[in-house]
Parts: structure tokens; C-alpha cells; sequence
């Protein structure tokens, strides 16, 4: 089956206001793309964001979202806060939020239901690390993060996009090969074959040091439906033909 593919730039806790206005305005002038596009941008720049992108092609999201709806939480920016801001999309699972911050399989899927409850679709992300690889674990890791979601979210578990982010390829400069990507893709999406009735139209990104050169190869695969992309997604040249590959 065909699925439009969807490229999402993580821009991590990069940025500035003159920076993001000249980084739009460049995609913005690159497009239209033959494929879905997003920006998750750092929560200070979400609403000039919104006012940048509003009623154009390119869709805009955050980076994480507090699993609770409102209250004590300093610090904590809540899913209906990102819905107001016009967020189609937020990450969450993100390897560095799993590693430098602790999150658990059962926070990133409480994340993944407060964003649902507000109409903000999460970008679950999954994935193990060079030790887990090296240990054969990588199937049980991935499988593990994403059953924790799939059961939290129950009946609404084909409304998430998932994105495979090897850790050990998430801003190094390796990338997976296109193989091994696809190989755990194809699981991926038998697991959620398993659960939601629409896992044939459910899009799963691949993240991992994808820059222009490698893109269209991967994004070839047949379980492959397009990109979580970090450092490549700060140069509007790169980022573009990354969306180009996708198109
Ligand atoms: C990411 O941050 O999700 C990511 C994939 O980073 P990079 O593209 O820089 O490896």
C-alpha cells in the first residue's frame, strides 16, 4: 500500500527568532513537497511559529508535552497549551528525554494519551541502543517501548505515528541501513498490525543521521513512510532535500 509519506524536523533546543524566520521562510520558498512536512520546534517559539506557518502547507509541533492535563507542574507544558498553539504533532520518547531525563515506558505513553485527548497526534519514539544491538535485543527493546503504548492507548493506538530511532545512530552520523531499518520497521508494523486496524495506513518514521544523501534509499523501504530528522533539519538546504526525497 501506498502512504504519503510525513518528514518532521526535530530541532531540538537549537534556534533563535532571526534563525527560525530565515529557516521557514526557506522551506517555505522550497516547497511545495510532494509529502507531508512538519516542524517541531522549542515550546518559547511555537507561536510565532504558528503565525508563521498558519493556513500554508507546512504542519508545526513540539518536542514533549506533560502527561498531566493542568496543575503544579513547574516547568511542564500541557498537551491542551500545544493544541492551542495550533500543534498537529508532538514528540515523545525521544532517546534523549528517555535517557537524560528518565522517562519510562509508562510515562512516554501516558504523554502519548494526554497529546490524543487534545487532538495533537505524538510521535512515539522507539529504539535501542549500541549495547542492546550488540546484545541481540533490539527486536524485545522496541517491541517492549511500543506494546507499553499500544496498551495504554487501547483503541486509539492507530491514531499515533512512530517514529525508529536508533539510538546509536541519533545524531553520530551513522544511519541504519536501509536493512536493518526496514527489518524492524516490518516488525514494528506487524506489532501494530496486531492492535490497530488501520496499521496499514499508520506511518512509521525513520530517525537516525539522515542527511540528503542517504534519504531517498531509505525512505525506498517498504515500511519506511519518512523522517524524524535532527541536525539535518536546521539547514534549510539539507532539510529540503530531504523532503524532496520523500516527495
Ligand atoms: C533526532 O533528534 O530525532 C535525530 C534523528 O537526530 P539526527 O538526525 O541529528 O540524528
Amino acid at each position: 500500500m501506498t502512504r504519503r509519506k510525513l518528514v518532521v524536523g526535530n530541532w531540538k533546543m537549537h534556534g533563535s527568532r532571526p534563525a527560525n524566520a530565515a529557516l521557514l521562510d526557506g522551506l517555505l520558498k522550497a516547497g511545495p513537497y510532494g509529502c507531508d512536512v512538519a516542524v517541531c520546534v522549542p515550546f518559547p517559539f511555537l507561536s510565532e511559529t504558528a503565525v508563521t506557518l498558519a493556513g500554508g502547507p507546512l504542519r508545526w509541533g513540539a518536542q514533549d508535552c506533560s502527561a498531566h492535563e493542568q496543575g503544579a507542574y513547574t516547568g511542564e507544558v500541557s498537551a491542551a497549551m500545544l493544541a492551542e498553539c495550533g500543534c498537529r504533532y508532538v514528540i515523545v520518547g525521544h532517546s534523549e528525554r528517555r535517557a537524560l531525563h528518565s522517562e519510562s515506558d509508562q510515562l512516554v505513553a501516558d504523554k502519548a494519551k494526554a497529546a490524543l485527548a487534545r487532538g495533537v497526534t505524538p510521535i512515539v519514539c522507539v529504539g535501542e541502543t549500541l549495547a542492546q544491538r550488540e546484545a541481540g535485543e533490539t527486536e524485545a527493546v522496541v517491541k517492549r517501548q511500543l506494546s507499553v503504548v499500544i496498551h495504554s492507548l487501547a483503541h486509539c493506538a492507530g491514531e499515533i505515528v512512530v517514529a525508529y530511532e536508533p539510538v546509536w545512530a541519533i545524531g553520530t552520523g551513522l544511519t541504519a541501513t536501509p536493512e536493518q531499518a526496514q527489518a524492524v520497521h516490518a516488525l514494528l508494523r506487524a506489532q501494530l498490525r496486531a492492535a490497530a486496524a488501520n496499521a496499514d495506513e499508520m506511518k512509521i518514521l525513520y530517525g537516525g543521521s539522515v542527511k540528503a544523501d542517504n534519504a531517498a534509499t531509505l525512505f525506498a523501504q517498504a515500511d519506511i513512510d519518512g523522517g524524524l530528522i535532527g541536525g539535518a533539519s536546521l539547514k534549510a538546504a539539507d532539510f529540503v532535500a530531504i523532503c524532496r526525497a520523500a516527495g
